[in-house]
């Protein structure tokens, strides 16, 4: 979130708010009811021992009788040099945090997944045009979408497509066009957008979780049912490192506030 330049759609925020802003004032809120922070990378654990081990980054260990884990995800990036200098400035992960600075603009999606099936639909209730730009020429997304977004007469379909360069202007650096390449024929082809969004799925931090509590197959943190609790007792786990659909801030802090109330639920029964 501290990477979002501006959030517009946290409650209570009306005014636009940058997400390090909202972020600082989550943490100093957190602070001021009385949580201590400790600054450390968690590089392994041992969940099989009571209390519970984490090992930090400076040697430390931590033993503790329950955690948390919140560690998030990252959104998956086409890692192209041009990606890089567009980011934040027409280059997005996120069509719900910043599609509506591309009102009655023109865009486009790249990916073919439920994400960005999704994401091409909400951006055609607010841009002119919608391009969505997917490398094959059959959707990985939900049936029901597909046929939505294939009915949306804003949104056109560059199958068999991907972004050969992000392109744009200087002072200020603004994207303002892809150039596509056909992946059957080796064409190219231009199309004009103000706004790109990349959603080719997100990696969940978990890689230190590996081998010690239950992981789905795409790596997210597997709670039950709607509790947040994981297969390991004393573990548990918020936010996007558990929820690989919604992948929103309003989200991840509410399950944050369930995994906090399902933590002193355990802590009061421990003998
Ligand atoms: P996803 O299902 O993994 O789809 C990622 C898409 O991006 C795929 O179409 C893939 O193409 C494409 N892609 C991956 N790497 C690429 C690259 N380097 N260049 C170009 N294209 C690339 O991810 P997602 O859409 O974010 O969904 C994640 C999970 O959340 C899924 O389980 C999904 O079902 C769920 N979800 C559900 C809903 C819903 O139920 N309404 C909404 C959103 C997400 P290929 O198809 O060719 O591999």
């Amino acid at each position: 979130l501290t990477a979002t330049n501006e959030v517009e759609n946290y409650p209570g925020f009306d005014e636009v708010i940058s997400g390090f802003e909202l972020m600082d004032k989550m943490q100093s809120h957190a602070l001021k009811m009385g949580a201590v922070l400790i600054d450390d990378i968690i590089t392994d654990v041992d969940f099989s021992k009571s209390p519970l081990v984490l090992m930090g980054d400076n040697g430390d260990e931590y033993h503790v009788d329950a955690v948390i884990i919140a560690t998030g995800a990252k959104a998956r990036w086409l890692e192209i040099e041009s990606e890089a200098k567009y980011k934040g400035r027409g280059i997005s992960a996120c069509a719900t945090c910043d599609g509506f600075f591309f009102k009655n603009k023109e865009v486009a999606v790249i990916g073919g997944g439920s994400k960005a099936l999704e994401e091409a639909m909400h951006l055609a209730n607010i841009c002119s045009k919608v391009n969505l730009i997917h490398r094959r020429d059959e959707f990985r997304g939900e049936k029901v979408l597909q046929e939505k977004v294939m009915q949306n007469p804003k949104i056109t379909i560059h199958y068999d497509s991907v972004v050969d360069e992000f392109l744009g202007q200087e002072n200020p650096t603004k994207l303002n066009a892809i150039r596509l390449k056909n992946v059957k024929n080796g064409s190219l082809n231009e199309i004009k957008v103000d706004g790109a969004f990349v959603a080719i799925g997100s990696t969940p931090n978990t890689s230190v979780f590996k081998g010690h509590i239950e992981l789905d197959e795409n790596g997210f943190i597997k709670t039950e049912g709607k509790r947040t609790l994981t297969n390991v007792k004393g573990v548990f786990s918020a936010g996007d490192v558990q929820d690989p659909i919604y992948c929103q801030a309003i989200v991840a802090a509410g399950s944050g506030c369930m995994s906090a109330l399902d933590v002193q639920e355990y802590l009061m029964h421990l003998k």
